[in-house]
């Protein structure tokens, strides 16, 4: 069952082939017996997906369901559930139960999916690697000293090894693609604005979007069918409608005219990577798409000016933290001051306080026009790259990281180098657009992942596109070898 994708499931549940309550008791049999390897799971809620798959089925036997009734999913620990720890990866949250459900985990239990359980993460998804979380580091299923990339490390980790069909991200510098890219999968980041960040904790909120995280685009599309939409509770949510993504997935890219950015296939990007993208891009034009060079001449500028305005959006999101109305608080505190201090100085690991300090500094009354609005500045300088290129190309094409999975702990002490693993995915959450990896490659047994970039609301373009090459390529049918091993176990 676990080799299956979202769509044969959903019509294995249909046909009578199993249960959604047998069905979800594999996923919770593989969790158990594999995910002591990865550490993909934060909290694993078997009993609640145990009830969940039962509705699903009644729901099921009654007919005209929706196309993820019963279909067990893996939530990212970022996501409020409501009667269910949401740490976000981090000791500060460690005892919290929130008391409501985020919309994206509302819009899953409407479509009668089944949730397994919460993934693992970088701490308040600041990383991208997955070692920063407070429960530990994640492994990479496909190369067990290496990372899994972050910081939706925990998910993309789950879904490589088969603990779950699929799962939710999301992306604030690279967290959807660049794990995904690492890990053999299909993730998309969408438009800022078409998934609700209602109950998604914030870390920098101009530039999170949740997303899905799955072996297809096909099954990417499925998921995105239930996560987009209007919601009124959140003000940067979009009242627009939401096409069905995967009834454009086989229309012809007769004619697709696709840029290549200079500046992504410059210095500090690995030969075979390289090589990979290429090799797709060959594929496209046989399927009738042209290409074009095109220039994004700002691109250098955006890791600076990202960790700028992510930690000062950081310091000022994280400041609810204070050990008073949710979250860790410290033992015998003195005073007021000593609680603050303390609770944060506790609760809080490395990579968080670096990016609050830095934050703080941005923001201060006396260095807020040097850098803040500078890098604000840089922000609307990345945008126009991308809109002129716009007018030139219909989607653009390149890496989605420089190089493929690197060692455990190979980064972790060098917050810069670790900063520029994601040199090509974090002018897209500055320009607010559309972001998709998919499996372009292996190098060493490691992952590649192509990247394609769409126009603003542009997501069923980008998943057509990319479904049209995984019809011609099996890139992202190749699984872990150590899941095959495995798979014959359990
Ligand atoms: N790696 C980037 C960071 O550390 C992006 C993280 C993310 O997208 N959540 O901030």
């Amino acid at each position: 069952m676990h080799t299956q994708s979202i769509a044969e499931l959903a019509q294995g549940l249909r046909k009578g082939d199993y249960s959604s309550k047998e069905l979800t008791q594999h996923y919770l049999q593989r969790i158990e017996q594999l995910d002591g390897n990865y550490n993909s799971f934060i909290s694993v809620t078997a009993e609640q997906a145990l009830q969940q798959a039962a509705q699903a089925d009644l729901r099921l036997a009654k007919g005209d369901t929706p196309m993820l009734c019963g279909i067990p999913i893996a939530h990212k620990d970022i996501f409020c559930t409501q009667g269910t720890r949401t740490s976000c990866g981090s000791k500060m949250l460690d005892n919290f139960i929130p008391p409501y459900d985020a919309t994206v985990i509302k819009h899953f239990q409407q479509a009668g999916s089944v949730s397994l359980g919460k993934t693992n993460m970088d701490e308040f998804a600041m990383g991208s690697s997955n070692e920063s979380s407070f429960y530990g580091l994640v492994k990479n299923p496909w190369k067990m000293e290496c990372v899994p990339g972050g910081s939706s490390g925990g998910p993309a980790a789950a879904v490589a090894a088969q603990l779950a069909p699929a799962a939710t991200g999301t992306d604030t510098g690279g967290s959807i693609r660049q794990p995904a890219a690492l890990c053999g999968l299909t993730g998309l980041k969408p438009t800022y604005g078409r998934v609700s960040r209602y109950g998604m904790i914030a870390f920098a909120s101009s530039l999170d979007q949740g997303g899905p995280m799955g072996r297809s685009a096909q099954d990417a599309a499925l998921l995105l069918n239930v996560m987009a939409g209007f919601d009124p509770q959140d003000s940067t949510c979009i009242d627009k409608p939401v096409p069905d993504y995967s009834l454009t997935l086989n229309d012809s890219i007769e004619g697709l005219r696709i840029g290549l950015p200079k500046e992504y296939f410059g210095e500090g990007l690995d030969s075979d990577i390289q090589k990979a993208v290429e090799q797709a891009i060959k594929v496209y034009e046989t399927l009738g798409a042209s290409i074009k060079e095109i220039s994004l001449p700002h691109t250098e500028l955006a890791i600076p000016a990202y960790y700028v305005i992510a930690p000062a959006e950081a310091s000022a999101n994280l400041s609810r933290f204070d050990g008073v109305r949710y979250g860790y608080r410290c033992d015998n505190p003195q005073d007021l001051n000593d609680l603050y201090s303390r609770s944060r100085a506790e609760g809080f690991g490395d990579e968080v306080k670096r990016r609050i300090l830095i934050g703080a500094y941005a923001l201060s009354a006396g260095y807020y026009d040097a850098y803040y609005k500078k890098a604000q500045c840089i922000r609307r300088l990345i945008k126009n790259d991308f809109i002129s290129a716009f007018e030139q190309v219909d989607v653009i094409m390149g890496p989605t990281t420089p190089s493929p999975a690197f060692k455990l702990g190979e980064k972790s002490n060098d917050p810069v180098t670790m900063y520029l693993e994601d040199i090509y995915t974090i002018s897209v959450n500055l320009a607010g657009l559309p972001g998709l990896s998919i499996p372009a490659g292996l190098t060493e047994g490691k992952p590649i992942g192509l990247q394609l970039i769409g126009n603003y609301f542009e997501e069923a373009k980008l998943l057509n596109i990319a479904h049209r090459y995984q019809q011609e390529s099996d890139w992202h049918q190749q699984t872990p070898p150590a899941a095959h091993k495995q798979n014959s176990e359990v």
